[in-house]
């Protein structure tokens, strides 16, 4: 039951590992929670195949949710005592914060690749479109909806209010941040967010942070640094992307040759031929994946049946560095050799490569959507941190990339059979690494 000013009769906590509790005292909160595109972010890993590398990393995206609003609570009640603005504001923040994420789909960073769908896409889909996401927030009024959309899509003419969610320094990747740390058990992801949420000011376009904060944007922007390339970018999680990449691949491809599937991926056809609704979209989640792959290990198909096995009881694959330019020298040797001894070099030699930049500063005339941040010094002008931060001055705009090839070791170290072809890939590949 709510009050007639949007209130619970009686508050609504959550308990949360990385914020203790999580308080939800608006009624339109509380119905968006209870929607069932929102429940379903509770069946879909935040980590997506981390959970491979990091046992722990099994945390849904409906926890990391509850968190980037939790923040975004705290956020506009410290702001609120520094500035005012329309009641409304506080909602549309508080509602856009909880569903930034809510267009994410099973393990998205595969999915979106081999698809070519767009996870922001289905997010304006169903905050606008016909969802009981969107009842609940059409009762609000007739542009609400689309205000919060506006929002999470950067664009809205409140800028601030999209600062606050997506910017250098947000709601999103605070929670995200601590709570994969605290997830996966590793201690770089620590940061202390009392301290930021202290000292953030409001400015006409962008949240500011206090010049005596400083150091703690510092470590947060030390911990976004080590997070990617502790975690985030894992080559165990990646050879176990690289593996379900392939899966949907090999299904396409075997759905396009009208290949005989013991299990038909119904469930995919739609997705395959970019006919796909918002109701097949929303029924997706990771068990329904979790069903194919694990039927599919019965599949006469070798290259599905194989990959899917796999990925299943956690036979990944092995990776060496490389260096794309030296590489290609070697390409057609190694393409050449995979196929003679019966591995197609599209399923079982791949390249993969990530990159991250740890914090970009502002670049006049360059198109670049990552607005800088901003120290509000003691007589009350702005400065951009990495001109205060030596710390943050040293990793700005430095774009790191690393390459690697993964391949199936196992197969290529039995070699009772083509030993002499598999023992020349084996010294290809590990040249690559010396090189
Ligand atoms: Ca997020």
């Amino acid at each position: 039951m709510a009050r007639p000013d949007g209130h619970l009769e009686e508050e609504k906590v959550f308990k949360d590992p990385v914020h203790r509790y999580i308080h939800v005292r608006d009624e339109l909160i509380w119905e968006l929670i209870a929607a069932r595109e929102f429940q379903r972010l509770r069946r879909i890993r935040q980590l997506g195949t981390t959970y491979l590398t990091f046992h722990g990393a099994e945390h849904s995206r409906f926890t990391h949710s509850l968190g980037v609003y939790e923040i975004m609570r705290r956020m506009v009640e410290n702001l609120e005592k520094k500035m005012t603005w329309d009641p409304d504001e506080r909602l549309v923040c508080l509602a856009a914060a909880l569903l930034h994420d809510i267009g994410h789909g099973p393990f998205s960073h595969s999915f979106e690749k081999v698809f070519q769908t767009d996870h922001e896409e289905w997010t304006q889909a169903i905050i606008t479109g016909d969802s009981e996401v969107n009842a609940v927030l059409s009762r609000m009024g007739e542009d609400f909806a689309g205000r919060v959309a506006d929002v999470i899509a950067k664009t809205y003419d409140n800028k601030l209010i999209v600062s606050l969610i997506s910017s250098q320094i947000d709601a999103d990747r605070m929670d995200y941040l601590l709570r994969d740390a605290f997830y996966t058990g590793v201690s770089y992801g620590q940061f202390d967010m009392e301290r930021l949420l202290r000292v953030m000011r409001p400015e006409e376009d962008q949240a500011v942070f206090k010049h005596s904060g400083m150091h703690a944007v510092e470590d947060y922007i030390l911990s976004r640094y080590q997070m990617y390339w502790q975690v985030y970018f894992h080559p165990v999680t990646r050879s176990a992307e690289v593996i379900l990449s392939r899966i949907l691949n090999r299904a396409r491809e075997l759905l396009e040759e009208n290949y005989e599937f013991r299990q038909q991926p119904v469930h995919f056809v739609s997705l395959f031929n970019a006919t796909m609704t918002l109701e097949d979209y929303v029924r997706l989640d990771e068990s329904i994946i979790f069903y194919y792959f694990q039927e599919w290990v019965k599949e006469t198909d070798p290259i599905l049946s194989d990959l899917c096995t796999r990925f299943m009881d956690r036979h990944l694959f092995k990776y060496v560095e490389c260096d794309p330019s030296q590489q290609m020298l070697i390409w057609p040797e190694l393409q050449e050799l995979f196929r003679k001894i019966g591995l197609h070099p599209s399923y079982y030699l791949v390249i993969d490569s990530s990159s991250d930049l740890p914090y970009d500063f502002y670049r006049p005339g360059e198109k670049d959507e990552r607005m800088p941040i901003h120290l509000q010094m003691p007589d009350g002008s702005l400065r951009e941190l990495s001109r205060e931060s030596d710390i943050v001055e040293a990793i700005s705009g430095k774009k790191r990339t690393d390459h690697k090839l993964y391949f199936p070791a196992d197969l290529l170290e039995d070699q009772t059979t083509f030993a002499e072809e598999k023992q020349r890939i084996l010294t290809l590949l590990h040249q690559q690494e010396g090189s």
